[in-house]
């Protein structure tokens, strides 16, 4: 499997932290390593910082100004030349393109859907060009726009079976507050362990990392590109509660501190 060596996140300081990297892969003579999260509270540049005398960003995102949508529009960043970060602040979504099209990791939840839709075209990726949406794990936060970007790109959308069935029950009972069920894509792909995707310059393997749901897709295979360099790239669902795995109960910045351990288990 796959293991994360290097931790992108586009920050600035994570940019220096990328150079001296490059420079060992590069003297190494072989394809460094690359792994992005499918979490938002990592996933924005300033979430990874501590503000002085502050809350982590990460925590503002997450909890202190979770529900402040306006606050939640970051603008969409490139993290590698084939890379985008194209979600709200509080939940990730990635855009991996190929000459042949591209691909969508998650699609955030309303009200952030239009905005993630705005993000891809700032980037400069036409919706039509999106070929696969793929789903980490059935949570709404996660699947909640793959029906409507599917409708406006056409992309098939692909999960594992596990989460096929959650995104299923999520679109067939009404919310608590008694609202109508959200919309949710229509089973379209299923996946399974190790099954592969091919598109373009990317040839991605799939594996199931049941933990934070009974699914979770985990991707492996993925080629980044920094200046033309490749990197290897994996990307994965980060989160678990306590009842889940109670190894996993860490802080945010102690998990974040040891994202290769994470990996590489
Ligand atoms: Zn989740």
């Amino acid at each position: 499997m796959a293991s994360g060596s290097h931790y992108r996140q586009g920050t600035r300081n994570e940019r220096g932290d990328h150079e001296s990297d490059q420079t060992r892969h590069r003297a190494r003579g072989d394809i460094a390593r690359a792994a992005f999260l499918l979490q938002g509270n990592f996933a924005t540049p300033a979430a990874a910082e501590q503000v002085p005398g502050g809350e982590p960003l990460s925590k503002t995102y997450r909890v202190t100004r979770a529900k402040d949508v306006e606050f939640q529009k970051i603008a969409p960043f490139k993290v590698f030349d084939n890379l985008y970060y194209v979600g709200p602040g509080y939940v990730s979504v990635w855009l991996l393109t190929t000459p042949q099209g591209d691909i969508l990791f998650d699609s955030a939840q309303e009200p952030y859907v239009d905005h993630v839709i705005a993000n891809i075209r700032k980037v400069g990726v036409d919706l039509k060009d999106i070929k696969y949406i793929l789903l980490s794990h059935g949570h709404l936060d996660h699947f909640g726009g793959a029906a409507r970007i599917q409708e406006l790109s056409g992309a098939r959308v692909g999960a594992l079976e596990e989460d096929w069935k959650m995104i299923e029950q999520v679109g067939s009972k009404p919310a608590q507050d008694g609202s109508p069920p959200p919309r949710v894509p229509k089973r379209d792909m299923v996946f399974k362990e190790g099954d592969t995707l091919v598109l373009g310059d990317q040839t991605l393997k799939f594996h199931q990392h049941p933990g934070h749901t009974p699914g979770v897709l985990s991707t492996e295979g993925i080629t980044v590109y920094d200046g033309g360099k490749p990197y290897k790239a994996f990307v994965w669902e980060d989160r678990a509660t306590a009842a889940e795995s109670p190894r996993q109960n860490k802080p945010w910045g102690a998990r974040r501190a040891s994202p290769k351990s994470r990996v590489s288990r």
